[in-house]
């Protein structure tokens, strides 16, 4: 990775007219993307990631703020001006074209030298672990297999960075799974920027160096994946991340009392906002110790999900706190549905949010 920037926005701002209204799709997004980086645009449906995309593609003109692409305005320059390509989820392969003569067809068009393409297909193929597969026709071949010849297909051209729309959204789990660590592996060894839109958390979460939760137009938290995990900005961002148990309210001497019990929260006094992982809490029936968080609760309902167990417990005052267990050799709940337990956790694993 260099220090050079691939892509930035300056306080980007988008507004659609429709049905006299103005809709802002996106309210003022800063970004800068360095070379080499595997860049994720992270976020609910309608918050303004495939717009904010379009943007850096040229397909939308911003209605404020500034795009650059290297180091240079590219704000008023047309798509195929820009030296960036897109994948979207339909790969829109060309059906009456071999596997071969797609991957080539963006530099023929080009007019590049006959060997030159033979050499730079047949290497691209190998990324992709498609060699071997040129003749192929695309209905031949899997959905994930397609979506591999629409990536050798964008990075043939050795654009400076790529852009992916939700390009494993048509995949079954399992495929979609594997190819994003194909993906991942991809991106390393071509190097090149690539900017992922994904509403999927666990995706984002497996791929990128670095993230951008957005919500409502705006970016909430830009960070790595540990980083947005383990230290969400925002209770948006400990909400849409995986599960959280928010728990709020005035802390004295660094101890928060809730109902049926406390939540140590070291060093903070005052109004905070306290994230807490479900793998992070032991469920038991014992009392635990001093220098834990403990609350008492009634076990409302157990999942069984194979390799762990998801409780939710129901505390004095009506709220429900989710906890994870993984599951023991034999397999058997630690508690029952109807069963009085303590949670506990370490005082290290209550993340005060914004802190
Ligand atoms: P999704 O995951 O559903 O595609 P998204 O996060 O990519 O969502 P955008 O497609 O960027 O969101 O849309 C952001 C907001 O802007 C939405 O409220 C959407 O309705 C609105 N919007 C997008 N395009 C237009 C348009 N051409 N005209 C009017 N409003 C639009």
């Amino acid at each position: 990775m260099t220090e050079l920037s691939a892509i930035e926005l300056e306080d980007v701002v988008k507004e659609y007219h429709s049905h006299g209204e103005v809709v802002q799709a996106v309210k003022g997004v800063t970004l800068d993307i360095p070379e080499g980086e595997f860049f994720s645009l992270l976020g609910p449906s309608g918050c303004g990631k495939t717009t904010t995309m379009r943007m850096i593609a040229g397909f939308e003109a911003p209605s404020k703020g500034l795009v650059r692409l290297l180091g240079q305005d590219v704000t008023n320059v047309p798509p195929n001006k820009r030296d960036v390509n897109m994948v979207f989820q339909s790969y829109a392969l060309f059906p009456h074209m071999s596997v071969w003569d797609n991957v080539a067809f963006g530099l023929k068009q080009r007019k590049t030298p006959q060997e030159e393409v033979k050499r730079r297909v047949g290497e691209m193929l190998e990324i992709v672990d498609l060699a071997g597969r040129e003749k192929r026709m695309p209905r031949q071949m899997s959905g994930g297999q397609q979506q591999r010849v629409a990536l050798a297909r964008a990075l043939v051209n050795r654009p400076r960075a790529l852009l992916l729309d939700e390009p494993l959204g048509a995949l079954d789990l399992k495929l979609r799974q594997a190819m994003q660590i194909e993906l991942k592996r991809i991106q390393r060894e071509v190097g090149i920027t690539f900017v992922y839109v994904t509403h999927d958390q666990s995706e984002a979460l497996t791929m990128s160096d670095r993230i951008a939760v957005m919500n409502d137009g705006l970016v909430e938290q830009l960070g790595g994946p540990h980083e947005i995990y383990e230290r969400p900005a925002t209770a948006f961002v400990a909400g849409f991340i995986g599960t959280s148990n928010l728990l709020t309210g005035a802390a004295t001497g660094g101890e928060l009392k809730i109902a049926g019990g406390r939540v140590l929260v070291p060093g903070h006094d005052g109004e905070v906002t306290v994230t807490v992982r479900p793998e992070k809490i032991t469920i038991g029936t014992e009392e635990p110790a001093r220098e834990s968080s403990a609350v008492r609760g009634t076990v409302a309902e157990v999942v069984y999900l194979g390799t762990y167990n998801s409780y939710a417990v129901r505390l004095a005052d009506g709220a429900e706190m989710t906890v994870f267990q993984q599951n023991a050799h034999d397999a058997t709940a630690t508690a029952e549905r109807g069963d009085s337990v303590w949670l506990s956790w370490r005082a290290q694993h209550s993340y005060v949010i914004g802190s």
